[in-house]
């Protein structure tokens, strides 16, 4: 078949970038990638045909700039851009600029955008062609009394949502009238900081709610069709974590009513290309017909749609160049078909066990599983390779895990073992949450709704403690003990101690603050054997990196990481000094645990405030995270309302006791 275009721009980065650059490899079509100062290594510049700088770091500087990007796309030659998702791909005003330059946008019209653009006006016209819609007040009307009054007239609980909305971001759910206040302050500054409009609408809050999104697709001849089913029910704080396809219990009724309602909508406003119909589903008693709501249109290709390419083997990306160039649909409704089970799990640089707080820093190990279990199929999607880092700048996905097999069992079977044996060393990640999740005896059972997690959290982010098994192990490698084939002389290794114990050598690794200190002794057969001062016994390994198969390990500067049971424990290679200096700091002071803007400072210098108080709203990416005090005291300094703060900045400083 004749490609849809000769060279296509990617305005994006990341995984997405390189999933596009694939395709458009496969059919025959060049592709051109853009990038930022930060991006300038990454995998996407790699991977396409040509790269054009756009900017700095900052989203603003870059990804952002449409004009830059329509200039990358001309001065190359490229006749199209793929915006992939998130950055300008919902933008209808960049969509007229990138038409009004003579190139082709790879999706939807800007009329599209703009009728699915804003929550509010979607909501009227989806009920006009006879879409159910959540009940709420989705008007013009932004004052707090009247808000609150429709809050009311709803009846608790109510869900506040930016109408500009997405990712969950300026969404908060309200229990009560005395909340109202306080929360649509916090969603409109969240919204305003977000999408710089802080106008908002109000849903009754379904309960027991399910997520289930249509996938559609449309041409410019008046064809659309739907692509089934996800859902996406597991969410935290109203974004995605691990979504499937068809959706667990979904019934023949129930499907003919959903697919159709999406064909519906993609056809009121005559809609070419991929999207996705947002359903919100009240599964307090089953999936039910008359029991699913219109909530809002994505005019784009999802972060998920693998799942759904999974089930009925179409490739999305390859429709979406087709249908850009002004080809029919590839497929009628008949020729697509549904064929097992798949999902997607959202792998992030991300702290669980810290209330998920973003994570960054550099790769310095990344590993995936090569092989799928047996009956399944394995589909790892990336944009970083081992060595990059996780910047502040852009979103910490650092991979989506993609399984398939026949039954739904033995696809999520599938992907919490692809999820175990991911190894990553140099960023935390949420990978033990997700391995627990996808092993959680409800979600394995299909019985998942969007406050599931929230209610689990505990469970689902415990931290399991290293046992002496793991430790004693890290201490091992860190003594710098390795296999004859990575030292001639097996000696050496531990030969610069040699003068303690001609066999042994003591050794000392951190974990978090705890000091742990053991000794290793290599045994006549090759092998190992540690004793930590507090165990009772000592444990016996090969040589790290032998062929015999052991623990897996990763070394980095500073640090040991093993990963055992889908826990990836870390250890620093002991300094005292640092560690003294480290703790000095930490009684007297609180630091940015990752870079941000301090966003609101609500106490001030010489205040006496509790343990838990809020003192300061940090936002970063995108989100806002309250900095409580970590105990009791008189606040000697704090950082000024507005500051840019990095990594690491002292931002409250308490006065001596
Ligand atoms: P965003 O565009 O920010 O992602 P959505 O409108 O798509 O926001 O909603 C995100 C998630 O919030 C949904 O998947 C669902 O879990 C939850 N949600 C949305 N509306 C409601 C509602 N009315 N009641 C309960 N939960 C809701």
């Amino acid at each position: 078949m004749k490609p849809p275009f000769t060279k296509i721009l990617i305005a994006n980065r990341g995984e997405i970038a390189c999933r596009i650059i694939r395709t458009a490899r496969r059919l025959g079509v060049k592709t051109v990638a853009v990038y930022s100062d930060a991006d300038k290594d990454s995998l996407h510049v790699r991977s396409a045909d040509e790269a054009v700088h756009i900017g700095g770091s900052q989203v603003s500087e870059s990804y952002l700039r449409g004009d830059r990007i329509i200039e990358a796309a001309k001065s190359t030659g490229a006749q199209a851009i793929h915006p992939g998702y998130g950055f300008l791909s919902e933008n209808p005003d960049f969509v007229d600029q990138v038409v009004n330059a003579g190139l082709i946008f790879i999706g939807p019209s800007a009329a599209s955008i703009r009728a699915m653009g804003l929550k509010d006006a979607a909501k009227r016209l989806m009920e006009e062609a006879g879409v159910p819609v959540v009940p709420g007040y989705h008007g013009e009307a932004q004052e707090l009394v009247v808000l609150a009054n429709k809050a009311n007239d709803i009846g608790y609980p109510v869900l506040i949502k930016a109408r500009a909305g997405g990712g969950g971001k300026g969404m908060r759910r309200v229990e009560r009238p005395e909340e109202f206040s306080e929360a649509l302050n916090g969603a409109k500054r969240e919204a305003k900081a977000a999408f710089g409009d802080d106008a908002v609408l109000i849903e009754k809050y379904v309960e027991k709610p399910r997520h289930i999104e249509v996938q559609v697709f449309g041409d410019n001849h008046g064809n659309a069709v739907h692509l089934f089913e996800r859902d996406c029910s597991a969410q935290r704080r109203h974004q995605k974590v691990i979504e499937e396809a068809p959706a667990p219990g979904m019934t023949a009724e129930m499907r003919a009513a959903m697919t159709d309602a999406a064909v519906k909508a993609a056809k009121a406003i005559a809609y070419s290309g991929a999207g996705t119909i947002e359903f919100i589903v009240d599964a307090s008693e089953g999936l039910r017909p008359d029991r699913f709501w219109f909530m809002e249109m994505n005019t784009r290709l999802q972060v998920e749609h693998p799942v759904t390419e999974m089930i009925t083997g179409v490739d999305l990306v390859e429709w979406q160049l087709r249908v850009a160039a002004g080809e029919p649909l590839p497929a009628t409704q008949d020729d697509i078909q549904l064929r097992g089970h798949a999902f997607e799990a959202r792998l992030y640089a991300e702290d669980a066990s810290k209330g998920f707080l973003p994570a960054i820093g550099t790769l310095h190990h990344l590993r995936f599983p090569e092989d799928a279990t047996e009956g399944s199929t394995l589909r790892i999607e990336t944009g970083v390779r081992s060595g990059d880092a996780i910047s502040p700048f852009y979103d910490p996905m650092i991979a989506k895990i993609v399984t398939h097999a026949d039954q739904r069992a033995s696809a999520l079977d599938a992907l919490a073992q692809a999820v175990d044996e991911t190894e990553i060393a140099g960023s935390v990640t949420n990978a033990a949450f997700l391995s627990a999740l996808a092993r959680d005896s409800d979600f394995a059972a299909g019985d998942v709704d969007t406050g599931m997690i929230a209610r689990k959290q505990d469970a689902l982010t415990a931290t399991a403690a290293p046992g002496a098994d793991v430790i004693s192990f890290a201490a091992l490698v860190a003594s710098g003990a390795r296999s004859d084939e990575q030292s001639n002389d097996p000696w050496t290794a531990i030969g610069g101690y040699s003068h303690f114990h001609p066999l042994s050598r003591g050794t000392t690794i951190g974990l978090g603050d705890t000091p742990i200190t053991g000794r290793v002794t290599r045994l006549k057969n090759g092998r190992f054997s540690v004793l930590l001062e507090k165990s009772d016994r000592p444990y016996e390994y090969p040589a790290p990196g032998s062929d015999e198969r052991g623990k897996r390990f990763a070394i980095w500067p500073g640090h040991v990481t093993v990963f055992d049971a889908g826990h990836a424990y870390t250890f620093s290679v002991y300094d005292p000094f640092a560690a003294a200096a480290e703790s000095e700091v930490g009684a007297s002071s609180m630091r940015a645990p990752m870079p941000g803007l301090a966003k609101l400072v609500m106490a001030a210098k010489g205040e006496a405030v509790s343990k838990g108080q809020a003192l300061l709203i940090l936002e970063a990416m995108k989100m806002e995270h309250t900095i409580t005090a970590a105990h009791e005291g008189v606040i000697e300094d704090i950082v000024a309302q507005g500051t840019q703060v990095t990594d690491g900045t002292i931002l409250v400083r308490f006065a001596d006791q």
